[in-house]
């Protein structure tokens, strides 16, 4: 059971870089389907796709935000677990015994996130800029997302919502 949680937490903190790289061998397959063999080959896959974001630094400015975003993420993540664990909860994705083991749990965050950072670069280098972007905003997304469940777990008794504006 503890494997099976653990499976399904790697697969949350790595799907968004897994997904970019899916996606950029997809698009990189389609450079090689051979054009229709009929007349003069037309010089479309020269043609530069309306989609793509402009050539930039790997290192520019929104880069280096979007990745202490996934950092600050893993680091929410962390926190919040370690706060769900001293609260006597369990974690439901990795085992207790990796949690409770909190330098190897914080070698797994950064882990995920040099995951995701060497994903971007890959995508980077092959000119998908918008999937180098999005790989970043989907992990910040599910590790943000995870962290707001830790804590929405810690509360036994929620107190009932205040009536909205
Ligand atoms: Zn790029």
């Amino acid at each position: 059971m503890g494997g099976m949680r653990l499976a399904e937490w790697i697969r949350n903190g790595v799907l968004a870089a897994g997904l970019a790289l899916a996606a950029a061998a997809g698009v990189r397959a389609q450079d090689h389907v051979p054009a229709p063999s009929a007349g003069p080959a037309p010089v479309l896959a020269h043609a530069a796709p309306a989609a793509e974001a402009p050539m930039h630094h790997f290192a520019d400015r929104e880069n280096a935000w979007l990745f202490a975003g996934v950092g600050a993420a893993r680091t929410l993540d962390y926190f919040s677990t370690l706060n769900m664990r001293r609260r006597g909860r369990h974690e439901i994705l990795l085992t207790d015994e990796v949690v409770d083991n909190h330098a190897a749990f914080a070698a797994i965050e950064a882990a995920a996130t040099a995951l995701t950072i060497g994903a971007a670069y890959l995508l980077h280098r092959h000119g998908h800029h918008r999937l180098e972007r999005w790989t970043s905003r989907i992990h910040i997304g599910l590790a943000t997302g995870g962290a707001i469940r830790n804590y929405a777990l810690q509360s036994a008794h929620p107190a009932p919502l205040p009536p909205g504006p």
